[in-house]
Formats: C-alpha cells, structure tokens, sequence
C-alpha cells in the first residue's frame, strides 16, 4: 500500500514538473478566454474543500492543483522556482487578468525600473511607468508548517480569483498581479500532512508532529531573511528581489489557540529606526483596512497593535521594509492542526501578551472579543481569505499611491544627503578576514539585491570601525549607547581587491540595518523587568560573520576616478579569493578540519532547532558527523564509534527525559535517560570529548558534577537580560581552541550562559569582555557578564568536556565563531 501510494505520487510529481515546462515557463498562447465552467474547484479535485475539519491536502495535491488552475484558466500562470532542500518542486502562481498575464515581462520591467530610481531617466518617464505598471502583492502562505491552514487556503483563494466575475474581483484583477506562493515550505507541508494523517483517529490527533518542520531551520525558516542561508529564502528573495519588487509582501501565520482570533498590524514597538515612516503608516492603514473588513464581515477577535513588532530584520514580513516595501502578518489563533479546538472563556481570560492584557477584555486595540466556542480550520480560512481579499482590494484602488510610495523611497535613499562623520559606506579590506565568510557575506548582500563593488585600483578613505559606545549610564545595570566610529583616522590607502558597499542605493536601509551595531531601546515593564522583544535584539552581520568592515566617511576620489566594478555573484568573489567556485547546491567549502574525527551530533525526539543549526553548519562546512539518537545514547558503547559527542543547545532536563510519556507514541517519548547520561560520562573518561553549547552544558555540569557555575542562572531580567546579541569575548590564545583567531572576538549570545569557577583545573578558552561587552543589541546587567567564562575544557577521566557558554553556530549566522568548534574538534582526534 505504501510503496503503491510512493509510486503513484512519484509519477505524479514528474508529470506535473513536466507539464510545467512545457506550458507554463513560456508565455500562454493568446488563446480564447477559459469558460469559468471549465474551471475545476479544490474540491472537485481534491475531493474535500480547503479547511474541511480532518481534511489535509499535502504538496502534490497542492501542486497538482495549481498545475489543473494553470491549465484551466486564462487569469492564472503557475511558475517553478526551483527545488525546496529536500528537492520538492517550489511554485508560485501568478494571477491577473488575462491581458496582464500575456504582458507579465512588460510589467516586471516597470516594477524593476520603479525599484531603482536610477534607471528612470525623468518624471515623465516615471509618471509613465507610474500610470501604466500594476501594484505587486506577494501573498505566502504556510511559512511554519504547523500553520497549516494558509497553506490550503490558497487554493481557494486562487480558485476565487480565477472564477470570480464581480467588479471588486474585476478592479483586483486589472489593478494588480498577485504572486501566490501557497508555501515557501514544501517539505513541511508534507511533513505536516503525512503526520497529521497518520495521527488521525488517535490519541494523538491534532498534536505537533515530533521532528523539525524544516530539515534544518524547524520554526527557524523564518528567521533567514538577511542570511539567505536556507535553499527557501534563496529562492523566493529572487523571485520577489531581483523578478518582481512586490510593493506589497503579506505573511500568512497562525499563533496559539488561546488569544486573539486574528492579528494584523499595526504592530507593537519598537520599530527598527531604518524603516521609513511612510512604509509604517502603509502597514498601519492595510492592517485597519483589513480589520475593518472582519469586523464588517462578523468576525470577532481581531487585535491590532500587540506583541510583534518591526525591530528584527530576518522575517519574511520584516524583508521588505529595507526592500521599500510594506510587510503584512496576520496571525490567525491556531486549531489542532486541522482538527478542531475547544477554547473555553477561561483560557481567553488567561491568555494575555505585550498590549493585549488579556484574550476577553474589550480595549480601543481589540474592541470585540470572542466569546470562545469550537474553532475550526475553516475559520481560520475565513478570515485569511478576507484578510487577502482586503490587501488587495486596496492595491487596486490606490495603485498609483502604492508605486509612486514605492518609486520615491527607493529615491529617497539614493538621495539622502551625506552627514559629516556618518558612514557613506562600508568597506571590507582586502586580506584582513577569512575568505570563506568575506565570500558568504558578499554573497548574501548580493543575493538580497544589495550592490558591491570591487576596488580595481586602490582607494584613499578616512574609515573606522562603527562601534557601540556606553555613555551616561543611567545606572550600573541599564547601560545607555551610542555609535560612534572609532579612530576615524586621516585618509589611508585601501588596496585593490578591497569590496566596498555604498549607503546610496535602492536598499540604503538595508545596508544600514545590516552592517551597523543595533541599540535595542531599554524597554522594561512596571515591575523592572525586561519586556521581551519579539525576536533578536542584534544581528549585524559582518560582526556575526567575523568579517572586519569598517565605515567609511569619506573617499578621495571622486566618483569619475574610482575604478569600481559591480559584483554579479558570490563566484566572483570565490574567483577573487581562489576558493572553489559553487556549481550546484553542493557546498564547495573545504573540510577547516585536517584530519578524520569521527563526530556525533545528538537529535533527540524533541525537534530541536539549534540541532538542525548544527547540521547546517556542518554540512556546510563539509564536516562529516552522524546523528545519535535517544536510543544510541542509551546503547552505550559510544567510544568505539566516535571521538566527539555534540550536545547542541537543549535544557538537561529535556534531554535526559524526551517527550512526555502519553502525550505522543511510544516511540517518541523519553531521552536519553539516567542511563544515557552514565554513558555520556563514561565516554568522557574513556578518552572522548563532549562538547555542549549554550544550555546543553547544564547536563555535565549538575550530571557530572563539573566545577562550575552558570553565574546567571535564574536571574531576573530585571537583573540580567540579553536576547539574542552580539557581545565580546577574550581569547586565550594559548589554548589550541582558539588557533588563527584574534585575541578579541564577537560571539552570539541569546539568553545564554556565563560560568564562574574556583578550580584550578578548568582551562578557560575564552571570557567575555572585562569592558564594553555589548558589541550589538541589548545588554541590561552588563556587571553580570563582565570577565565570566565563556568558554572552557575541563578534563574528566581520559577524556575532557568542551563548554561553550554561547552558541557558536546560532542559525547558520555565526561564522565568525565556528574556528573555535572546528578547533575543538580538531584538538580531538585519536
Ligand atoms: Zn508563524
């Protein structure tokens, strides 16, 4: 029966890629407009509708359908982008009236024309493009794959706009293309699905399935929106970042069962200070368009301004803002997958969040509560479906708004006049950091539709590194900062082969937010403590990367002299610096480590992203390892297969006791156990060497009883906070581990350790900074981490444990750290 269902789903999926090639990746003939009647429905073709309660249509059925739209109707273009990690056809379909669809090159030229104002030659060239072109809305669906119901959504919504003949469906149609991407997540759809199916009529139906919705990134997809490390967000930054420059990107999400039935912008604070006002007042006027449309439909529930907000810039949503583009959430309340929930006035009580003090009580941001009652998929569809309706409906009717807003942002930042002793540009040096992380952040700049340039031939510059200054300490514990450049020193020469990133550009606030230190605001609640932000406090990535970039304030040169070339690629870079150019999705990145060290990263039953960050990372690096799961722990024995044990980060307690016996099948439930743990010690004393990141370390420390304390251990946050920044470590350079690194080194820290000790015996790798440790984000308590260890060995029998306080390889981000694993791997073959 299984093999049966494979092959047929198999010989579906190739005649499906096939029928794509031949009649969607050309333009449709001009054939006769397709009679609505011969449009088939999802229903008709799937057999149930979208949302149906127990219903779930996975990839090929998803894919299957838009391929049978495509064909049937005249309004609708399917296109393949590619292949999603585990090599799933990506889709995206694009849907417009028919005379748009015939002319879809005509207007991605204006939309590409709009998004650099440079190649508008004058204003009647621009009114022109202006009148003429169609607003862009990108519509994804389904991004976390648990978020099931946007997913199947889509197909209604497609099948509405290809059939619909009202004027309102009309105006959309000619006003606008639509570029419906039913999920950036095609491995998690069918992840999602086959479990779900699997679980049905079991106790276990409408729970979470236990494993990473993303082979690497789990819930995590979402956050690689400025790294494009994921084959996903590679894909679709083309498509919407160097295709289409959609004026409008709206983000389908669901959130817990228990809030509100739906939030949509306007979003909570703070906002990233490079986000243009106009872009935040389009969101807000769309969010209240759309959240008068539920609550003119009957829908009740509707929150605006609470929880999420604009600060980080890694979600699909926050992307466009430093694209010039508007960014939409919604996030419906989540059923049990697509089984039904029960939510009771209690729960809606109880459930409270930043702006919202609880889920029953009536306030100016979320004037009608729902009472509670059953919640089923198709409500959730309900609302998405009006949610789109609405997002569209206002791209038609202030077109010309929308490009013109779009046109004058792009403007704006390649005008924006330069400001003595502020960065014009970013520079990174010819031969000063490693050439695998230069490459990748060019790359990723690239990428993303941010210009860089080689220097040809040298340049004079005055330049200095932007850094985070303390200023004025309004006390001990709440730092306030500043940026300043540091040693702006007299005009140096900079050599050729140096690439430089000018601020004047389409994405100045992209180049901005990317390459300058972050100063989250010091934002706490009545008690104290911190009021936590929605994601990230800092990521700026040349410092995550280890990749030293300097800002640069002024160049000799005037723009006749330089000798600058524009980079296409991250292979002319690799070119540049004599690495392996890439050729496929394969990874050309040489193996850092020199010799075999048989490596086991740990998986256990409970989806662990940090886990996957790993695998990433390794794979990327070419680095062979195997997974060990709960049961090889348990096994014992692991000194004959392997010399290093990797705990990625995960509490103790997880991984000692796994999933919860009851709440999933057996075989899901429970980890490593106190035998585990005895045999993850005898491995040490056998010779091996167990590495631990960030809370993994709690598990040798108590377990092994290690002489050493994480000294923020249960700290108040209005004692001590620091979510997800980049502080400062000292090295021991002595120490192998810290080989080829410089004595000073950024480190991701996201609400991680810092250990103390009194035992001679514990040889510390690295500390943190003795002074200004916070090098991007935001750091309450800095006291508290100043001169702690943050990174160390401690010997244990014939073998050691290597802890890192920190997370060396935070989302695939932090290159800048990974010398500091590979060498403690390297430090322990046989
Ligand atoms: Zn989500």
């Amino acid at each position: 029966m299984i093999s049966y269902r494979l092959v047929v789903v198999g010989l579906f999926a190739s005649l499906w890629l096939a029928a794509l090639s031949t009649s969607t990746l050309a333009q449709k003939p001009n054939g006769r407009p397709a009679a609505v009647s011969t449009i088939p429905s999802p229903k008709a073709v799937l057999g149930f509708a979208p949302a149906d309660d127990r219903t779930v249509a996975d990839w090929s059925q998803i894919t299957g359908y838009f391929n049978q739209l495509d064909k049937a109707s005249d309004r609708v273009v399917v296109q393949s982008l590619g292949q999603s990690t585990l090599k799933r056809p990506m889709i995206v379909a694009i849907i417009s009236a028919r005379e748009n669809i015939l002319a879809l090159d005509k207007y991605k030229d204006i939309q590409q024309q709009l998004a650099d104002p440079r190649k508008v030659s004058n204003t009647l060239v621009r009114d022109r493009l202006i009148a003429t072109g169609k607003t862009v809305v990108a519509v994804s669906c389904s991004i976390h794959s648990t978020e099931i119901v946007a997913s199947q959504m889509s197909m209604q919504l497609a099948y509405d706009l290809a059939t619909a003949q009202d004027a309102d469906t009309k105006e959309i149609l000619q006003n606008t293309i639509l570029l419906l991407i039913p999920s950036p997540n095609p491995d998690g759809v069918d992840i999602v699905a086959n479990w779900y199916r699997k679980s049905l009529g079991t106790p276990y139906e409408g729970r979470e399935p236990p494993e990473l919705y993303h082979h690497y990134a789990g819930h995590d997809d979402n956050r690689d929106w400025f790294m494009l490390n994921l084959r996903e967000t590679q894909l679709i930054t083309r498509l919407l970042w160097h295709d289409w420059f959609p004026e409008i990107v709206y983000d389908v999400h669901q959130q817990g069962s228990n809030g509100s039935r739906f939030f949509i912008p306007p979003f909570f604070d703070p906002p990233n200070p490079n986000i243009d006002p106009l872009l935040l007042r389009q969101v807000g006027l769309i969010g209240h368009k759309v959240a008068a449309d539920l609550q003119s439909a009957g829908f009740k529930g509707v929150l605006t301004n609470a929880l999420y907000d604009t600060w980080w810039h890694g979600g699909f949503r926050t992307a466009p803002y430093f694209h010039n583009s508007i960014g939409i959430l919604s996030e419906a309340a989540s059923a049990r997958l697509m089984t039904p929930a029960t939510v009771n006035s209690d729960q809606l009580a109880r459930s409270s969040t930043r702006g919202m003090r609880n889920a029953s009580e009536v306030t100016t941001n979320f004037p009608d509560p729902w009472p509670g009652g059953s919640w089923h998929p198709r409500n959730i569809m309900a609302m998405e479906l009006v949610a789109a309706r609405g997002i569209l409906s206002l791209a038609a009717k202030y077109r010309t708004e929308y490009l013109s807003n779009f046109y004058q942002l792009g403007r704006k930042n390649i005008e924006s006049p330069i400001q003595l002793n502020q960065p014009i540009a970013y520079l990174i040096p010819a031969g000063r950091s490693r050439d695998e992380a230069v490459a990748k952040l060019v790359g990723s700049l690239i990428d993303q539709g941010i210009e860089v340039f080689r220097l040809d031939n040298e340049l004079h510059v005055s330049f200095g590194p932007q850094v985070l200054q303390r200023t004025n300490a309004v006390s001990e514990k709440l730092g306030t900062y500043r940026t300043i450049i540091a040693n702006t020193a007299s005009m140096q020469e900079v050599p050729a082969g140096s690439y430089i990133v000018f601020l004047s550009q389409p994405q100045r606030t992209n180049v901005a937010a990317l390459f300058e230190p972050q100063i989250y605001p010091n934002r706490l609640i009545g008690t104290g403590e911190a009021e936590r932000p929605y994601d990230v406090a800092g990521w700026t990535l040349p410092l995550q990367l280890g990749v030293d970039a300097p800002a640069v304030v002024s160049v000799r040169e005037t723009a006749a002299e330089r000798k600058l070339t524009l980079l296409k690629n991250e292979n002319e870079v690799r070119s540049d610096l004599a690495l392996t150019p890439r050729k496929s999705d394969a990874s050309p990145i040489k193996n850092p480590i020199p010799q075999m060290v048989r490596v086991g990263i740990y998986k256990g039953s409970i989806g662990n992203m940090d886990e996957g960050w790993t695998r990433y990372v390794f794979d990327t690096f070419n680095v062979p390892y195997e997974s060990i799961k709960d049961t090889d722990v348990k096994g014992g024995n692991l000194k004959s297969k392997y010399d290093v044990v990797l705990l990625p980060s995960q509490r103790s307690r997880e991984i000692i006791d796994g999933n919860a016996a009851g709440t999933l099948p057996a075989e899901y439930t429970g980890g490593i156990g106190e035998g585990g743990v005895a045999n993850l010690k005898e491995f040490v004393n056998n010779g091996g060497t167990l590495i631990c990141f960030d809370a993994a370390c709690e598990l040798p420390i108590k377990q092994f009883s290690l002489p050493l304390t994480n000294v923020i251990e249960g700290l108040r946050s209005s004692d001590f906070y620091c979510p997800g920044s980049i502080v400062s470590l000292d090295l021991d350079n002595r120490n192998p581990i810290t080989s080829t690194l410089p004595v000073n080194l950024p480190a991701y820290f996201i609400n991680s350790s810092a250990f103390s000790t009194t035992d001679a015996n514990v040889r510390v790798v690295a500390r943190y900074a003795k002074d200004n440790v916070l090098r991007s984000g935001w750091l309450l308590g800095e006291d508290k981490l100043r001169g702690q260890i943050a990174l160390a060995e401690v010997r244990l029998g014939k073998g050691r444990v290597v802890l890192f306080a920190f997370r060396p390889q935070h989302r695939g981000q932090t290159w800048g750290t990974l010398p500091l694993l590979w060498n403690s791997i390297a430090t322990s073959a046989k």
